[in-house]
């Protein structure tokens, strides 16, 4: 693991979706970010380059009584906008996954499908720590919709028989979970997330659930990765590519997602390539512009730096032949040819995991 004697500050856990199409991997993150926004406060949530920011206070405005924020010092959830497992598995940070934890989205009624197993060897392989998103509960016929409320207190208020069909559902679920070699039960009966997977059952479509998903995500967060979480804030950034995209003015971008340190404009990079490691240097930082400045003609604004976790558009000269999924590096005092070493040998260990599978 790193060296984390300089570390002084906690950063956000990057957050990854998966599951099988259609089983509601995108409504469930436009409901997360739409529901965040409907919080009403200012700032309840940052949108990114390639991610949204959910600060630990909206979290805690949606969850109610089923958090008390003085229980956590992490800021907050970073998704990534991009869900399903391909990106996912290509998605490294030094080795591991670059996500830090996990939300595999299941469709109630369709229980496991093939994506949904592929999904699960791969959150292994990658040891992974995640939760199961039970979704579409409004879909189990004579429901009766709680718009965004927790979900065991939307379940007090259905008929015995809408709610003895969705237990049948959840039930089959766990026990496909339990035949993937993963012992699980539904979130609030859960005592050891480190043993027991958590079923959250929900609706991606009223939110009702969404609430309980959230809360587990922190909780998961803050008592099984806190150390992983701390940073040397003031470090050399450490980024993986997202995806490489021209941008009018711009030329080749990369579209990036920092989990350690800080990333400068100014600052030299090294980038993992498609024939050898580029480096360059930053010539601008962009996020995307607000909403309410969404008229102006510029789709970015420039930010002078961007700390982890986070999600950027990186533009520099030569970024052409970047790839997705390669480390991004900042150089800052250590010489180039050593971080480029380093890069090299990230992008080895990247080959050799995808020539294993
Ligand atoms: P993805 O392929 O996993 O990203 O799935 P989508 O988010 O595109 O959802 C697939 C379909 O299922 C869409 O028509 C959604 O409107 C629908 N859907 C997703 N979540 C729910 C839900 O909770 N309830 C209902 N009734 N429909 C949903």
């Amino acid at each position: 693991m790193t060296d984390h004697t300089h570390a002084d500050t906690l950063r956000t856990p990057i957050v990854a979706v998966l599951g099988h199409v259609d089983h509601g991997k995108t409504s469930l993150l436009d409901k997360i970010r739409g529901s965040a926004v409907s919080e009403g406060e200012a700032g309840a949530i940052t949108q990114h380059i390639g991610a949204t920011d959910i600060p630990l206070s909206t979290i805690s405005g949606m969850a109610g009584e089923l958090i008390d924020p003085d229980d956590f010092d992490l800021p907050g959830l970073l998704f990534i906008d991009t869900p399903g497992h391909h990106s996912f598995s290509t998605l490294r940070a030094r080795g591991g996954a670059l996500a830090d934890i996990a939300v595999l989205v299941v469709d109630v009624n369709d229980g496991f499908q093939p994506q949904t197993e592929e999904a699960i060897d791969i959150l292994r392989r990658t040891g992974t720590p995640f939760v199961v998103a039970a979704n579409k509960v409004d879909t189990t016929p004579g429901w009766n919709p709680q718009e965004g409320e927790p979900i065991q207190r939307s379940m007090e208020a259905q008929s015995e028989r809408a709610k003895s069909m969705l237990d049948e559902n959840l039930y089959e679920i766990i026990g496909q979970l339990s035949d993937a070699g993963f012992s699980a039960d539904l979130y609030w009966r859960v005592q050891d997330f480190q043993k027991n997977i958590g079923v959250v059952p929900l609706s991606a479509l009223t939110g009702e659930g969404v609430p309980d998903l959230l809360t587990v995500l922190m909780g998961l967060s803050q008592r099984f990765m806190k150390e992983e979480m701390a940073i040397d804030v003031a470090g050399p950034g450490e980024g993986t590519v997202l995806e490489v995209k021209d941008e009018r003015g711009f030329g080749a971008t990369i579209d990036t997602v920092v989990y350690d340190g800080v990333i400068r404009n100014g600052d030299t990079i090294v980038v993992g390539g498609q024939n050898e490691p580029i480096v360059t240097e930053i010539r601008a930082l962009l996020q995307p512009r607000p909403l309410a400045e969404i008229r102006t003609e510029k789709q970015f604004e420039k930010v002078a730096e961007v700390g982890a976790a986070a999600g950027v558009k990186i533009a520099a000269p030569d970024l052409d032949k970047a790839m997705a999924g390669a480390p991004v590096r900042v150089v800052r005092d250590r010489s180039v040819d050593e971080v480029v070493e380093e890069v090299k040998a990230e992008l080895a260990e990247i080959e050799v995991d995808t020539a294993d599978n």
